[in-house]
């Protein structure tokens, strides 16, 4: 008998699927072919952050607007289990929240990259700001 819900389902999936989801990949791909080379998943910064580029000393995540809870449209609440994903998600924010905070007193700074910006129509806009942010020191 299967006991998993769907949404724990879709939660294993998006574990397995891992490191290469595909918002990080076009965010990777941009930042390349714009001449900056980057770390992938630091196992030795906090959070181990999608991108870490050593030349700014700066760290970026792509940030998943279900699993980081994001303030938009991407962000719904699941209607099953309610519970668990309540916990599921307060814990996500709280360890965000605590990796960004140790990256800065690390002197690194944190840029992040919602996946709802890299949709087709705010993709170019979100990752010139991100170039600019990265580049100009903002
Ligand atoms: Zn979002």
């Amino acid at each position: 008998m299967d006991v998993h819900t769907k949404e724990q389902r879709r939660y294993n999936m998006q574990k397995i699927a891992g490191k290469n989801t595909k918002p990080e990949e076009i965010v990777r791909k941009f930042l390349y072919h714009k001449g900056l080379r980057y770390k992938k998943n630091d196992i030795n910064l906090p959070g181990k952050p999608d991108l870490y580029i050593s030349k700014y000393n700066v760290a970026i995540f792509v940030n998943g607007c279900f699993w980081h809870v994001h303030n938009c449209d991407l962000f719904v609440m699941p209607k099953s289990n309610q519970e668990f994903w309540q916990k599921k998600l307060e814990a996500n924010v709280a360890r965000d929240e605590i990796n960004i905070n140790k990256l800065n007193e690390m002197g690194i700074r944190v840029i992040v990259v919602w996946e709802c910006g890299l949709k087709k129509n705010n993709r170019e806009e979100t990752l010139n700001d991100l170039y600019h942010m990265i580049i100009d020191n903002l």
